[in-house]
């Protein structure tokens, strides 16, 4: 294997062929000054950026296929918290040298997810420096049914795909070095998000408002309360809880992590009490589960019911379940 040593080898031989764009818009990909697209009629682009640096977002030594499959990830997310087609997206990488072996491994696990998402990578920038990366993703939606954050309504139900506080749980694992029966599930939850982009279009014809968790639930949730000027009552036995997480660290450490816990990359959205059963049956073959875990209210804040009880609760300050919002 020739390994490219300049700056145009290194493009040529690692990010020149990524991903295709499902949509059919790429004009002119890779190689030339600028990308060319040709915009789909009667579409909206809705774009987003994610940067991720060694040691802040992932720990320092991490293998470039685990590094791709987050940063595709996450920034596909934002994709799928619009009901976004994902078309095409550029890549800025910042290396502190030429490992040929982490390259590959990235450019390889990119390519892989870039295909079964049916996104293009068609330009970028390549500098040296501290290891950074940044992906800029753009996709369209059908004009003004991008999902928003500023919908929800009192009475909508409060809606979360997937499970909570897995990925949380596996930064735990990388930081204390934790080994055991549940560590390469929530490892993989934490290296490997699966952006919601099916589930999100089935239940965009139903939703009000949403997003996608990437700080933890509370505080995600209360970006849609602030843009949709409403409050929520959740229901903390609701929460969606792997049963890898529950086994390894109980009850009230998984139900901190659902509500808290970053980097789930999961949806959570609000669909009105009526159209219920519409997406109900929406979902009824859908792989994804969906989970409901409140509702809206016209009181602003959050607020958990518990015991017959309702605790209001910090939306970034929620340390401790049983300090009961004291946080
Ligand atoms: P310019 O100097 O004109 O900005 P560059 O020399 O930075 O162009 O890049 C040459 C070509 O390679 C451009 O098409 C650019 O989009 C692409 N490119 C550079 N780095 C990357 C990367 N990391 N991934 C994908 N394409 C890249
Ligand atoms: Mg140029």
């Amino acid at each position: 294997m020739t390994v490219a040593t300049d700056e145009f080898g290194l493009i040529r031989d690692y990010f020149s062929d990524i991903g295709s764009d499902s949509t059919g818009s790429v004009r002119l990909s890779v190689g030339d000054d600028c990308a060319v697209i040709a915009p789909p009629s009667n579409r909206d682009m809705v774009v987003s950026i994610d940067t991720m640096v060694e040691g802040t977002h992932f720990p320092v030594g991490t293998p470039g296929d685990r590094v791709a499959s987050r940063l595709l990830g996450a920034a596909l997310s934002d994709l799928a918290a619009m009901a976004a087609t994902p078309a095409f997206f550029t890549l800025a990488v910042t290396l502190p040298d030429t490992n040929a072996i982490w390259l590959r491994a990235f450019s390889t696990r990119l390519a892989e997810l870039a295909r079964l998402y049916g996104v293009q990578l068609v330009g970028g920038d390549t500098t040296r420096g501290p290891l950074t990366l940044s992906i800029q993703v753009h996709g369209w939606t059908v004009p003004d049914k991008a999902l928003l954050r500023s919908g929800a309504r009192p009475g909508d139900r409060i809606f979360v795909t997937g499970t909570l506080g897995d990925s949380r749980g596996g930064l735990e694992t990388l930081l204390k070095d934790i080994h055991g029966e549940q560590v390469p599930f929530l490892q993989h939850r934490f290296f490997c998000p699966e952006p919601r982009l099916d589930t999100a279009l089935l239940i965009a014809p139903f939703a009000t408002a949403a997003i996608d968790i990437s700080d933890g639930l509370l505080a995600d949730l209360n970006h849609i309360l602030d843009a949709s000027q409403v409050g929520a009552m959740l229901n903390p036995d609701e929460l969606p809880v792997s049963d890898e997480l529950y086994h390894w660290v109980g009850e009230e450490q998984s139900r901190q992590w659902a509500l808290t816990g970053g980097e789930d990359f999961e949806l959570c959205f609000t669909v009105p009490a009526l159209l219920e059963p519409k997406l109900a049956w929406a979902l009824r073959d859908h792989s994804v589960a969906v989970t409901c875990i409140g509702q809206i209210s016209a009181t602003p804040g959050i607020f958990l019911a518990e015991d017959g009880q309702i605790w209001p609760v910090a939306p970034q300050g929620y340390n401790h379940f049983s300090d009961k919002g004291s946080a």
